[in-house]
């Protein structure tokens, strides 16, 4: 299971909606491995497969880093199917380093998706683990949080961001 690097903001991949996967194989399998060794090893709670470069719609949650096995989501082609209410929290992105955000987001979803036997998984959410769901599936639709916030905050914030990736001057 290697770690991968994560792609950062300004990276094509990341601003372009990404195409589910055709069939669940043995690559899928190896792909979610690789994207829990990766948010593990960054730390984070989740990470969608364009983090690490590859443009497919799969995604990785675990709001206990790895402390508590039976809260590690892994999904394919995860759907949101209903939102209800809202809630605002600071976000932050492995893709974006240092930086952070408040978009407003449902306060409670339900999202189905397939787990690696090909299997329907439907899970409702609130809190913190609905915010992870909406922001993983913004991944796999070419979003970032920095999409989301009120328009004076995204045009400053996008100027900062674009200054770093063209110089290609993340932190780590
Ligand atoms: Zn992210």
């Amino acid at each position: 299971m290697p770690v991968r690097p994560i792609v950062k903001y300004g990276d094509p991949v990341l601003h372009s909606p990404s195409p589910p996967v055709a069939a669940i194989d043995h690559e899928t399998s190896g792909l979610v491995a690789d994207m829990v060794a990766t948010m593990y090893a960054a730390p984070g709670i989740g990470l969608a497969a364009p983090q690490i470069g590859v443009p497919l719609r799969v995604i990785v949650i675990d709001l206990s880093v790895g402390a508590d096995p039976s809260q590690l989501i892994k999904l394919v082609n995860p759907e949101l199917v209903s939102k209800e209410g809202e809630q605002r929290h600071d976000e932050g992105c492995l893709s974006v380093p240092g930086y952070g955000g408040s978009p407003i987001r449902p306060a409670r979803v339900t999202v189905k998706g397939l787990d690696l036997s090909g299997h329907e998984r439907i899970y409702a959410a609130t809190e913190l683990l609905a915010r992870a769901f909406c922001h993983e599936i913004d991944h796999v639709d070419g979003l970032l949080f920095v999409d989301r916030l009120t328009p004076l905050k995204r045009d400053l914030l996008k100027r900062k961001l674009r200054k770093r990736a063209k110089n290609s001057d993340w932190e780590d």
